[in-house]
């Protein structure tokens, strides 16, 4: 049985020319049986018996299950069907159980204890210390340590807590379903570009009737935003969307988020207290880069203080401009994206289709490999031996110094049941097994570019191509690892807030006037972007950095000292009002609700609560750390090797600050980003 189950057959990759959904429950249901067996002998060493050996074990028994998991929840992702969705089901289901009961597991988190205490006279490397502690701070956080009373109380609020969350999200989306509003006339929609009539018509249709049906969905709230000329119109579906779920606006009261919002705060800052932390922000950072909430906050209002008056200057540019284009003296919050997207027409006359017909596949991927290679000396190569789920797929090895170090799987395009966005996933950690195997990481690079269609290769936009640079360096991260502990290895263990580093460091080629000509060939002329257009490309960039830039600061700044001063008595809209007080030039309308559907911190028990600011974060370190090309060159293989060692072979085994302050020598600097959005010089 488990030799003819293919997800079940060890080797350097999954063997996808086999794997069936039939084949999914069963060698699931077998590892969880034999791995309950083996962690069942492990949790019975006493003390003295424990040995290095036991870690290596356990991690030998999680690679077990998840190298016969990952193929299957990528299988699920891009291989959608029926049966396989029945089969994921059932079996994640399982291993959610098995998981559970293994954080709550006080034997195993004795265990944990023991090879902590005993790190020196067993001989751990400060790769499995870290590993381990990072281990006995994920059991302390999901409560294992509590006793008593407090251990009832921690499962009581934590069902709460989830209770509450999925109330939040089932009300911001009956809301957004519930409002409509059905167009007779096209000329109240006059300013929209065709796709977006198409999809109104569309929507009209699927609900029965004629006409164009605005909705609440994002890309019908955007289109009519940025594109409809009818000034009441925005009016009416701003205030709509600002105001789902909450006590404002046209559905006031019906799906209100209110009260469950104030009780999300509180439970989550019960559990906090009751895991001996005195605000949950500490709870939330207690796995974060970022070491204090003072050094959050300070981060924040320092990047506010610098970018407010580019911001505001920003906006004063923007009143001035809907002035004079239409003779609006009164710029309010449902004019803001319109006539950005006019100014922004205006002054960048650039043509996302022109720019796709410079940018075919072929080339951006052979550049970026390019690319690559140059900086980091790692050369990559294709792969045949590695089997695949659909023909479209692109599989590679890579190399350093002519050892193979690394695999992945390279798949590009949308297709029916493939879920959409881009993302990097693990298919096989780097590690070393019991029997001194080394295990070569494996990475699945996906994404969801429009497809090649008759004979002229598939075009890529600008956008496609960041997209596909971030990715890979997602997958650079994982796959140069040099690490052999399972826990730390690659992505593994990394810090939420520093986990997009590598894939943000990459993506600045993009915007490289020397990396541009090796990933662009016009499809028919073969040359490179001209200059007029590389110049217009690298100066809408920044358009409105200073606007953004705020905007994201108010979300940051409300989350965090809503989740850092249980405290106060602001409530939730007080916290929101004097943070806008602070920091937005966009002046909301009274009836403004936005924090009622702001799910990244309210539709799960942490999310990005009290971490929000981790996009800036990211942000901060990855154009900080590629500032140190900026004294020499994009190209520089020193600076390249050093990123490399200090960086991306280490993954988690230590601080992601430690890891930064290796690699430039200093902690990170606001500076860089700033320079580079344009916002400072
Ligand atoms: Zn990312």
């Amino acid at each position: 049985m488990t030799e003819s189950n293919p997800l079940l057959v060890e080797g350097d990759f999954p063997l996808f020319d086999q794997i069936r959904h039939d084949h999914v429950v069963p060698a699931v249901t077998q590892v969880l049986a034999s791995n309950q067996a083996s962690l069942d002998m492990l949790k019975q060493r006493s003390p003295d018996e424990v040995t290095a050996e036991d870690l290596r074990e356990f991690e030998a028994l999680e690679a077990r299950l998840y190298d016969a998991w990952h193929p299957v929840e990528h299988l699920n992702a891009v291989m959608n069907s029926e049966p396989l969705r029945e089969a994921y089901n059932t079996a994640r289901a399982a291993i959610t159980a098995y998981q559970t009961k293994l954080g709550q597991d006080e034997a195993l988190y004795q265990l944990f204890k023991t090879l902590q205490e005993k790190a020196d006279d067993i001989g751990l490397s400060s790769e499995q210390r870290k590993s381990v502690a990072n281990s006995l701070l994920e059991f302390e956080l999901s409560g294992v340590a509590l006793t008593g009373e407090s251990r009832g109380t921690y499962a009581r609020l934590k069902n709460e807590v989830s209770e509450l969350t999925s109330q939040f999200s089932e009300n911001v989306l009956d809301a957004t379903d519930q409002w409509k509003k059905l167009i007779e006339d096209p000329k109240q929609l006059i300013g929209l570009p065709n796709s977006a009539m198409e999809m109104f018509r569309a929507a009209a249709k699927a609900d029965g009737q004629d006409g164009y049906l605005v909705t609440l969905d994002a890309p019908s709230y955007l289109a009519v935003m940025k594109g409809c000329e009818h000034r009441e119109l925005r009016k009416e579906v701003y205030e709509a969307y600002v105001t789902r779920a909450s006590d404002q606006g046209p559905s006031a009261g019906t799906f209100d988020n209110s009260d469950i919002m104030n009780r999300i705060v509180e439970v989550r800052q019960a559990i906090a207290n009751l895991l001996g932390y005195e605000q949950f922000s500490e709870f939330s950072l207690a796995t974060k880069m970022a070491e204090t909430p003072e050094a959050v906050l300070a981060f924040l209002n320092q990047l506010a203080e610098l970018s407010l008056p580019v911001a505001e200057e920003e906006m004063r540019a923007l009143k001035a401009f809907a002035l004079a284009d239409g003779g609006v003296s009164d710029l309010k919050a449902w004019d803001v994206a319109f006539y950005s997207e006019r100014q922004r027409q205006a002054e960048f006359e650039l043509s996302e289709e022109a720019l796709r017909e410079y940018f075919p596949a072929g080339q951006v991927i052979q550049g970026m490999f390019n690319i690559v290679s140059k900086v980091f000396g790692v050369d990559v190569k294709p792969c045949p031996a590695m089997a695949t789920w659909h023909p479209d797929v692109l599989t590679y090895q890579v190399e350093q110094e002519g050892e193979t170090v690394a695999f992945f799987y390279l798949d590009l395009y949308a297709r029916a049941k493939k879920r959409g966005g881009a993302w990097m996933a693990e298919c096989r950690n780097r590690r070393l097994t019991p029997d001194e195997h080394l295990q070569r990481p494996v990475a699945f690079l996906t994404c969801n570019f429009t497809p090649a269609v008759g004979d002229k290769p598939a075009l890529l936009s600008h956008d496609e191509v960041v997209t596909l640079f971030h990715e890979f360096g997602h997958g650079l991260h994982h796959m140069l690892t040099k690490v052999t502990c399972a826990g730390v290895s690659g992505i593994n263990g990394v810090e939420w807030d520093a986990v997009e580093l590598p894939s943000q460091f990459l993506e600045n080629w993009c915007w490289e006037r020397e990396a541009i000509p090796m990933i662009s060939a016009h499809i028919d002329s073969q040359e490179p972007l001209p200059d007029v257009m590389l110049n217009r490309l690298l100066a809408a960039k920044n358009f409105q950095a200073g606007m953004q830039m705020v905007r994201q600061l108010e979300f940051s700044l409300f989350d965090f000292r809503l989740h850092h001063e249980a405290q106060n008595d602001l409530g939730i809209q007080g916290v929101l009002d004097d943070v806008r007080n602070q920091v937005a030039v966009v002046e909301a309308p009274p009836f403004n609700r936005f924090q009622h559907s702001f799910g990244h911190i309210f539709s799960s028990f942490i999310g990005y609560a009290a971490g929000y600011y981790s996009y800036k974060w990211a942000e901060v370190l990855s154009a900080d750390a590629f500032s140190a090309f900026e004294s020499t060159n994009p190209f520089d293989r020193q600076v390249g090797d050093r990123f490399v060692s200090s960086i991306l072979e280490r993954g988690g085994s230590e601080d992601a600050m430690s890891l930064f302050v290796g690699f430039m020598g200093r902690e990170p600097q606001v500076d860089a980003l700033l320079r580079q959005e344009g916002i400072a010089r």
